[in-house]
């Protein structure tokens, strides 16, 4: 049985980004040795994350509260919002400090290869906040990646109609470069330098 507790744990940590099996197994072990200060101490912070961790239901950033502690401070901006494409995107622009409006959490990009599509985006829920508040500008934050670009511009088009500003950073970035790899002060030019986005597809060919 003990045998089998410490595989299945080497077999769940190897799901983990960037752990493979070799690296699982010596986390594992450190894990084990490491047991009443790091394992004990793990296991009740992966349950207390697994119980109040949630997605926020206006911006899909996480947080133990539902809106998140970004859609409830009253403080902040509600003229603009910036799509990101993951939480630790927002992160990123968090710790750069250099925007105090709200956000879209895409959670992905579009992509025909993974079967990532619009409805898994949350467009629709975008699309209704611009048109229920008060926003007259919406930054497009997504990766210079490709399919970063291609979901920026589906984006871009589906917001078209409702008359809203819409902007891009101004990558000076890496090209396939992610946005939670920047420094903040390269990413806090970047939206500093932020660009309109033409309204239609037809202006942009
Ligand atoms: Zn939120």
């Amino acid at each position: 049985m003990a045998a089998r507790a410490l595989d299945d744990l080497i077999a769940l940590l190897a799901k983990l980004p960037g752990l493979g099996p070799r690296s699982a197994r010596r986390a594992a072990l450190h894990l084990i040795k490491q047991r009443e200060t790091l394992l004990r101490r793990l296991a009740v912070t992966l349950t207390e994350a697994a119980d109040q961790v949630r997605k926020c239901s206006r911006c899909g950033n996480l947080d133990a509260a539902d809106p998140c502690w970004i859609c409830a401070a009253p403080e902040r901006d509600d003229r603009q919002i910036c799509v990101v494409e993951e939480v630790d995107d927002l992160w990123a622009l968090e710790r750069s400090g250099v925007f105090r409006g709200r956000y879209h959490v895409l959670g992905g990009t579009l992509s025909a290869i993974d079967g990532y599509g619009p409805q898994d985006l949350g467009i629709d829920r975008l699309l209704a906040r611009v048109a229920a508040d008060r926003v007259s500008e919406v930054i497009l934050a997504t990766s210079a990646t490709v399919d970063g670009q291609t979901t920026a511009h589906y984006i871009a088009d589906r917001l078209a109609p409702s008359g809203v500003v819409v902007t891009r950073l101004a990558h000076g970035l890496p090209v396939g470069g992610e946005l939670n790899y920047l420094d903040d002060g390269t990413l806090g030019a970047a939206l500093e330098a932020r660009r309109p986005v033409p309204s239609t597809a037809a202006e942009r060919a």
